[in-house]
């Protein structure tokens, strides 16, 4: 689907990122080019590459597991990290942000599905660094989450999440809910999701 259709399609107030991994400069300087600025990608050596050789008014959005030793290379430039689902990530984050002066963005990452292959932290976990945390170089502007791929599952994850951001947002200033991808962002919307990440709705299926 073309991205103007999708964002035709959606509400005005919902952020959709762009998710280009495994996508060429090419395929992303075509939605670029439609005045699209948010893109998504989830490994950390592909996004220093795209991120030197694209635009670079492109805001790039870490959306995949991040590992600590990794951080120092993205802190310059990354627009908002999603996927923070360790204390000990978020510390590393506060550290470089800091070595670079700026306050960096993110997003705590929720496992709301029991599949193996995802990871993040418990609602118990989030509560308590929300409650804690006195970090000033990094900033938790939302939560993010990512459904089962048994999609009959998908439901009840997203009203659980969506019930824990809605209790938690004036609260702690949240901005995003980051929730739902090509195959479910409609249900994430439903679930008061205002940022989606659209991979292959957007650039096709990947390789
Ligand atoms: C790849 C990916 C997406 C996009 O998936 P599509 O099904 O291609 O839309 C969204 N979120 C995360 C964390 C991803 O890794």
């Amino acid at each position: 689907m073309k991205i103007d259709k999708l964002k035709n399609q959606i509400p005005k107030n919902i952020t959709v990122v762009a998710v280009s991994k495994r996508k060429s400069n090419k395929e992303i300087l075509e939605v670029y080019n439609t005045n699209h600025k948010d893109f998504g990608e989830n490994r950390v050596q592909e996004l220093i590459i795209k991120n030197n050789d694209l635009p670079k008014d492109i805001k790039w959005h870490m959306i995949g597991k991040l590992q600590r030793n990794k951080v120092k290379f993205i802190a310059p430039f990354i627009h908002l990290i999603h996927s923070v689902d360790s204390y000990k990530l978020l510390l590393e984050i506060e550290k470089q942000a800091k070595k670079y002066q700026r306050v960096i963005n993110i997003l705590l990452q929720i496992k709301i599905s029991n599949d193996e292959s995802k990871s993040g932290l418990s609602f118990n976990e989030t509560q308590n660094i929300l409650n804690n945390h006195e970090q000033v170089n990094i900033k938790i502007i939302g939560l993010m989450g990512m459904g089962s791929l048994d999609m009959d599952k998908n439901e009840s994850e997203f009203i659980e999440i969506s019930n824990f951001y809605q209790k938690s947002k004036n609260r702690f200033d949240f901005k995003y809910l980051s929730l739902g991808m090509s195959s479910d962002y409609k249900l994430a919307i439903e679930n008061n999701s205002n940022m989606i990440r659209v991979g292959s709705l957007i650039f096709g299926e990947r390789n």
